[in-house]
């Protein structure tokens, strides 16, 4: 898996929504690859931090613009993985 596909799948993975496969290949990037780890990471405060202020579920239309942004910052970077 790359990081482009890994990004692309990572709200699924966090909401548990991929099949047995991508998810052992997700699992499989994310121990290799720093960078998708530090984005995983900050995927998931951000989600908690909804959370904490009372919103039990991010509205998907939060959610899509957050993933949006994710990816614009982690792809407009240099390819640095491990
Ligand atoms: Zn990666």
């Amino acid at each position: 898996m790359q990081c482009e596909e890994l990004i692309s799948y990572l709200s699924d993975y966090i909401d548990h929504n991929l099949d047995e496969a991508l998810t052992k290949e997700a699992e499989e990037h994310l121990a290799t690859c720093h960078n998708c780890r530090v984005v995983l990471n900050t995927t998931q405060k951000t989600l908690l931090l909804y959370r904490q202020h009372g919103q039990v579920t991010m509205k998907p239309v939060h959610r899509e613009k957050m993933f949006q942004r994710l990816e614009r910052a982690f792809l407009s970077k240099p390819e640095n993985c491990d």
